[in-house]
């Protein structure tokens, strides 16, 4: 069978087909610059491995207390290697990526402190576990105090503003990588570092965490190599590699991952139980496959960048500009349009395909929420999976794809939809 009539029997017209092929010749020399940072990367892990002597011994399972459980304490020397930390919090008792940044904050965190984030509104779900939102056990319930600087309008950091918001009280400094669904830019690992410099100058002694959450392998350099004193995220994004089930990660300072393990378990006990119940082998293999994995979910997002550029519509980022983590916005300007590109996605996945996502009054959201998302694990973002509410401008989001062929079918498969609800005309 020819490639056309492959595409074909999975519903891809030739027309849609022809238009994507042209959009990916396009991008020969992006994809091939990927392909680089990829390998880089795949090498870092890898010899952070070998250092390690990473062994078959590391997969067994651990269950109870989890005392002396080699492959966890292995795990955590490979992670803190990689990302060049000297220790790390690698756990499927971290139950997500919020959970995570929760311990890293309030570990690190003291009642009488400030923390202050000079990058404008945190990702949502750290509203309540800051207490920018009223919530039983907030930071703000325990009198830790929050402050924040947002950034200009040209997306730049307000230099003028973190100084003055700095005092003796500040304590943690929060710097968010990705955008996450906010407007703003995403940060590269370089900004990030200058951020990090100017706060250090004012107060050597603060510490600075950056929520690393979509940003992990994007670049050859991770936050810690910037001056980071903790770095944290999900393992069911970018460096669970599609593997993990669950789990979130800390790595940083000997300090700062301490204090934040003695939050996880319990003062005394930290770092020493936590029982790996048979995970270990999912978390060093999808490490170890991570670096391609987020290959294939930036390809997917340049190609879907340039596709729904070339036919008009407003895309963040656009088309030709670095970067810096794996999520893109296309803005339809009509509810359909978020609809048919949903429904694109969930047809073109593994799991589920045969389902139709529709929108729906989700709690915590103030319009109907559409999501696509036919993974193995539930809720996983490294999958390819999408979402929008349906209120102006009509934006969905989308992000991942554990190989870019898939993210390649999915993107094939939303334009399929969009033009045979007649919204798009090739
Ligand atoms: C996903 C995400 C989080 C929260 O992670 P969950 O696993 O959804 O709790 C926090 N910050 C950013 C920037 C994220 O993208």
């Amino acid at each position: 069978m020819e490639m056309k009539e492959m595409y074909g029997s999975l519903g891809i017209s030739k027309e849609v087909l022809e238009f994507g092929l042209k959009i990916e010749e396009q991008l020969k020399d992006r994809f091939a610059a990927i392909d680089e940072t990829a390998e880089y990367n795949q090498m870092k892990v890898i010899r952070a491995m070998q250092e390690c002597r990473v062994s078959d011994i590391h997969f067994a399972a651990t269950t109870g207390y989890g005392y002396n459980d080699m492959g966890r304490d292995v795990l955590e020397e490979v992670y803190a290697k990689t990302f060049r930390g000297e220790d790390a919090l690698v756990r499927p008792q971290v139950m997500s990526g919020t959970h995570a940044l929760h311990i890293a904050l309030s570990g690190n965190l003291r009642p009488g402190d400030e923390l202050l984030s000079p990058v404008g509104k945190p990702y949502d779900t750290l509203d309540e576990v800051i207490g920018i939102r009223d919530a039983v056990g907030s930071l703000k319930e325990f009198g830790v105090t929050y402050r924040q600087v947002d950034l200009l309008s040209d997306g730049s950091f307000d230099y003028e503003g973190i100084r003055a918001a700095i005092n003796d009280r500040t304590r943690l400094v929060a710097i968010q990588r990705s955008k996450g669904y906010a407007t703003r830019p995403t940060l590269s690992v370089e900004q990030i570092g200058e951020l990090i410099s100017f706060i250090k100058s004012i107060k050597p002694e603060v510490i600075c965490m950056v929520d690393n959450c979509y940003g992990e392998f994007v670049e050859r350099i991770e936050p810690l190599e910037v001056g980071a004193d903790m770095m944290v995220g999900s393992l069911i994004k970018n460096p669970g590699g599609g593997l993990a089930p669950i789990g979130g990660y800390i790595v940083g300072t000997k300090e700062c991952v301490e204090r934040a393990a003695y939050r996880l378990s319990a003062p005394g006990l930290g770092k020493e139980v936590g029982a790996s119940l048979g995970l270990n082998q999912s978390f060093f293999q999808g490490f170890f496959l991570a670096p391609t994995v987020v290959a294939g979910a930036l390809k997917g997002a340049i190609f879907a960048a340039n596709i729904y550029e070339q036919l008009g519509y407003s895309v963040v980022p656009n088309g030709s500009e670095p970067r810096y983590d794996i999520i893109q916005a296309v803005t339809f300007g009509k509810p359909e349009g978020v609809i048919a590109f949903c429904k694109g996605i969930q047809a073109a996945a593994p799991v589920d395909s045969f389902v139709t996502p529709e929108p729906w009054d989700m709690p915590g959201y103030d319009a109907p929420v559409i999501m696509a998302a036919g993974a193995f694990v539930q809720g996983s973002s490294i999958e390819l999976s999408a979402d929008g509410p349906i209120k102006p401008p009509y934006a969905v989001y989308f992000q991942g794809g554990l190989t870019w062929y898939h993210a390649k079918l999915g993107i094939l498969m939303s334009l399929q939809k969009l033009t045979e609800a007649g919204i798009v005309r090739l």
